[in-house]
């Protein structure tokens, strides 16, 4: 966070008065998002608008509720200056995950900290129209308790596994889920909701939330990977998502890997995904105790391995047991050489690795890393930053609800960070 936010003038002289003021409103409001506690004279430094210009809006900002004065600063001659920061609690968003077989749902505030989360049992194969019920009551309960005026919700942002139409926000497939593909959540959600609904991809909203309020704060260009039951992952190039032609890009797991490998779910063979996603890790643990394989996976599972899930295996790994290591490690070798590939194809400053396997499991991170700087071409490989994601599991839910808030911090005309 440490670049400054500037402008060009060249775009600013050829924008209409409103497109100026929005791209100055939204430039001070960020600079205090960053910059926070920070006064009035250094906002107009740092964004070098002139002085007046920068009170004015930050008069609307106050009055708006964004923005608030929270006492004197250091004097540099003059008298104390008074500091500005965000109002967080001023506005909040709502982060909807439909995930395999729960939804997820949070209230955040303006820096997406996340106030009230609730989750329930969703059964997601029974198609949209059984399950549209149960997510319109799980939000309207979650703002209804905490008594929020609507007039304070900022929208709500809603995340589906699979490849989405952002503009429309229909779900564009879903070969495995029946009745889904095209489906246009957005307007089924704004029929019986009176907020402004945002619908996206889970991992690209994950990757958006973490550019913004989490562990990729600063990059314009990064890879957000989800290693959980599924391996997925979203694209930032120069500040934007990257959503492909057809709202399917990111679809990380389905490279291929092993040219004679088995059928993955989505028709192909050896893709990443069947080979080492938390899916296959927890399959092949079942398999290889039914041949007899040595592993504390079985008692964990209270004896039954048909109950061993991801958990239970990532479980087994923290305690030592050497057989789930093997297999974890493994995993996290094979994510890294699909890591390795991305880093030769995008040179991107930075990959962020969410999902149970990469955050409860050093096993899995480190040899995935390893792997990944190993096999990259060399001068990319080298320098190349790998770090855990901050929004951690609530990774996808609060990556929704940062599709809300993002709609405050950045603006049409909102330059590049310089
Ligand atoms: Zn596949």
């Amino acid at each position: 966070m440490s670049r400054m936010i500037s402008l060009r003038s060249g775009a600013v002289r050829k924008g209409n008065q409103k497109l100026i003021k929005s791209i100055n409103r939204n430039i001070i409001l960020n600079i205090v998002r960053e910059y926070a506690p920070v006064s009035r004279a250094d906002a107009a430094r740092i964004s070098r608008l002139y002085p007046a210009t920068v009170s004015s809006i930050v008069n609307d900002l106050i009055a708006e509720g964004f923005v608030r004065e929270v006492g004197l600063g250091d004097s540099t001659g003059g008298r104390q200056p008074v500091m500005l920061e965000l109002n967080t609690g001023a506005y909040l968003a709502c982060g909807v995950s439909i995930e395999v077989d729960h939804l997820r749902v949070c209230l955040t505030d303006l820096e997406a900290k996340v106030m009230v989360s609730e989750e329930q049992a969703l059964v997601w194969q029974d198609g949209p129209r059984k399950c549209l019920p149960h997510i319109v009551k799980a939000i309207r309960k979650i703002i209804d308790t905490q008594n929020i005026p609507g007039d304070k919700v900022l929208g709500i942002g809603i995340v589906y596994p699979g490849p989405v139409d952002t503009s429309s926000g229909t779900i564009l497939a879903s070969p495995h889920m029946p009745g889904w593909g095209g489906y246009s959540l957005k307007a089924s959600l704004e029929s019986e909701l009176p907020f402004e609904i945002f619908v996206d991809n889970d991992a690209n909203a994950a990757a958006w939330g973490e550019k913004w309020f989490g562990a990729a704060g600063g990059y314009s260009s990064f890879l957000y990977i989800m290693a959980d039951y599924g391996l997925g992952g979203g694209i930032v190039i120069d500040d934007q998502l990257y959503r492909g032609r057809n709202g399917g890009a990111g679809e990380f797991g389905h490279m291929t890997v092993d040219i004679n490998g088995p059928q993955c779910k989505c028709g192909n063979f050896g893709c990443l995904d069947v080979i080492a996603s938390g899916t296959a890790v927890t399959r092949r643990i079942i398999k290889d105790i039914k041949s007899g394989a040595e592993t504390v996976c079985k008692e964990l599972a209270g004896g039954d391995i048909e109950r061993i899930t991801l958990d239970t295996v990532l479980e087994a790994v923290a305690m030592g047991d050497s057989h789930a290591c093997a297999i974890v490690e493994e995993s996290g070798r094979y994510v890294g050489i699909g890591l390795a590939n991305l880093i030769n194809t995008f040179n991107p400053e930075l990959i962020v690795l969410g999902g149970q396997l990469a955050l409860k499991s050093d096993v899995f991170f480190e040899s995935a890393k390893e792997t990944a700087r190993r096999r990259a071409w060399l001068a990319f490989g080298r320098d190349i930053s790998i770090v855990p994601s901050v929004l951690g599991q609530d990774a996808c839910m609060v990556g929704a609800a940062s599709l809300a808030l993002t709609t405050v911090f950045q603006s049409p005309g909102m330059l590049a960070y310089a």
